[in-house]
């Protein structure tokens, strides 16, 4: 029986949701927040800077509060709950909830040509599923726990 805590964690495909930056409870979505708490008013300081400090980087502040913002705000519950907000193309999800299947590491017809993914993310989805096979899901989780998620 694989603990529900990793079944939360990581989505069928094999990709990490909890380190999903749309994740509610992800570590980037959590940052971004106490970034942006920390920042306060720092567009005001950023205009002051440019020309203080006198370097153009400050220029650039707007665009990246921007991404900032987008990466606090956005939430997911995760593939197991809900309908992936990124990958709307993703065949996965829906395919290993007919075939009752935890992961696809698990189906018969796997590496199959049902995912939707484009060419970099089918080449992860091959070699994290044969991994999880290879040691097995428990271990998978513990070797890539503190590994980012976008590789
Ligand atoms: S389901 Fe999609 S959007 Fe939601 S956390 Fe997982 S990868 Fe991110
Ligand atoms: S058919 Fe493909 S997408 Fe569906 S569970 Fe099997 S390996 Fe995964």
């Amino acid at each position: 029986m694989i603990p529900q805590q990793i079944l939360e964690a990581i989505a069928p495909c094999g990709l990490s949701c909890k380190k999903c930056f749309a994740h509610i409870d992800g570590d980037i979505r959590k940052f971004s927040r106490q970034l942006n708490k920390k920042l306060g008013n720092f567009d005001i300081y950023a205009r002051r800077f440019e020309t203080m400090v006198g370097d153009p980087i400050f220029k650039k502040y707007p665009d990246f509060k921007e991404m900032l913002d987008y990466f606090a705000s956005d939430n997911c519950r995760g593939c197991r709950h809900e309908q992936c907000k990124l990958l709307k193309t993703c065949g996965v999800r829906a395919c290993h909830q007919e075939k009752n299947l935890d992961y696809c590491y698990e189906c018969e017809d796997f590496p199959c040509q049902k995912t939707g993914f484009d060419d970099h993310l089918f080449k992860r989805w091959v070699k994290m599923n044969q991994r999880i096979r290879e040691v097995g899901i428990e271990t998978y989780y513990e070797e890539t726990k503190d590994t980012p998620r976008y590789v």
